[in-house]
């Protein structure tokens, strides 16, 4: 990835970039909608990156490209920070940096000349976002010899996401990105926020399967989801669902209406697994750990409502193949990505037997992405 940042950033720009930084995309290992109910979850940072090429321009002159998108962007760094529209808008993900930048008083860099690369895909529910931002905010950070620590740039993404760009993700996929590090899962105590490793087994092998399926109400049904959670916690008498217990709830149930008991059951249990899953993979008993996984599905399914017919097969497909410990829906669900956690054993022939076997019942094929843990967001190259 680094050579063909480099060949694109001396193509369009004639020069070499001064400044390189790369983030990983992530994955959801388990913890599903734990993170808004001060839950914990489990990520991995994976073996696919966001790269970012930088030299600095003295002309004050801001010049944004990437190998994915057409054109070059070019804005004066003395106007105003605004949110750009069509072809344009991926430039938001940087820009939002710079504009978190000022609005947390640490200097950003005036002129520039920039170049992203990757092979993370775009969205496949494995966060280039949060790639990009991260990849994006070491090298402005370095072309001003500006410092930051991991948790402070961690936030500073997730900040550029929900105030400029406008998308209100919680801590999950900066934090992996940020954290990440090879042969490990992240895990996070979304309530501190409170960050840290835990190490899985060498040989453990991802494999995404994108339906690129999307529910058209889904903005409505995160909400629904929100406020239903929400509510629950307020009829079990705690402020976020992190503080009841499976006791709690079973003595509330009479009071709770029958959707925020099975919203609150979901949440609870699925909090419980993040443990389970913790102490089993501090075990290396990934058998244990695929239960886990496959019975997060069956909760999100059953419970929590956001699976659907594309994800149910997937996950029951994958259960069957030789090599699978587990496998479940990752991310928000209503759509999206099914993930299965598997040995050596399930290959490319094996992928593609899922493949084949969802186009026969739905009439298209899921992108198939095979990944493995990576390291999180570094500075590949300094200025200095
Ligand atoms: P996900 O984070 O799951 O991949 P999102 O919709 O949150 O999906 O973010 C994808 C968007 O991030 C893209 O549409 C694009 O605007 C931006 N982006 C990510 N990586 C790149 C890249 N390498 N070059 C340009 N834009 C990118
Ligand atoms: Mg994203």
């Amino acid at each position: 990835m680094m050579e063909k940042l480099v060949t694109r950033f001396r193509a369009v720009f004639g020069r070499e970039p001064d400044i390189i930084a790369r983030a990983p995309g992530r994955i959801e290992f388990i913890g599903n909608h734990t993170d808004y109910n001060g839950g914990p979850v489990l990520g991995a940072a994976i073996d696919r990156s966001v790269w970012v090429g930088l030299s600095v321009r003295t002309d004050g002159v801001r010049r944004f490209a990437s190998e994915v998108k057409p054109g070059v962007v070019a804005l004066e760094a003395s106007g105003p920070l605004e949110r750009l529209s069509g072809q344009k808008s991926w430039v938001n993900y940087p820009l939002g940096v710079l504009a978190a930048m000022r609005d947390t008083g640490v200097l950003a860099p005036a002129g520039f000349d920039y170049m992203a690369a990757s092979d993370v895909p775009l969205g496949a529910g494995l966060s280039s976002s949060a790639a990009i931002e991260l990849s994006s905010a070491l090298a402005f950070l370095e072309a001003t010899g500006a410092s930051m620590d991991r948790e402070s740039l961690v936030k500073l993404g997730r900040k550029a996401e929900n105030e400029f760009v406008g998308v209100p993700c919680g801590i999950l996929d900066q934090g992996v990105s940020g954290y990440g590090r090879k042969d490990h899962l992240v895990f996070i105590d979304c309530r501190g926020p409170r960050f840290d490793t835990v190490p899985l087994p060498a040989g453990s092998n991802f494999w995404i399967f994108n339906t690129h399926t999307k529910h058209a109400l889904i903005d409505g049904l995160y909400a629904a989801r929100h406020q239903e959670c929400m509510e629950a916690a307020k009829v079990i008498g705690v402020t976020l669902l992190v503080d009841a217990t499976p006791e709690m709830l079973a003595a509330a149930e009479q009071k709770l209406s029958r959707t925020a008991f099975k919203r609150a059951r979901h949440v609870i249990d699925e909090i419980g697994r993040v443990s389970g899953a913790v102490s089993a993979l501090r075990a290396g008993d990934l058998g244990s750990v695929g239960k886990l996984l496959l019975a997060s599905h069956r909760s999100s399914r059953t419970w929590f409502e956001n699976s659907c017919p594309e994800l149910d097969f997937l996950v029951d497909s994958l259960e069957a193949e030789a090599g699978v410990y587990g496998a479940r829906l990752t991310g928000g669900g209503f759509g999206g990505a099914a993930m299965a956690l598997t040995s050596e054993a399930f290959g490319e022939e094996s992928g593609q037997r899922i493949s084949d076997a969802y186009l026969a019942k739905f009439g298209s094929r899921p992108e198939v992405i095979h990944a493995r843990t990576g390291d999180g967001a570094a500075l590949v190259k300094g200025s200095r």
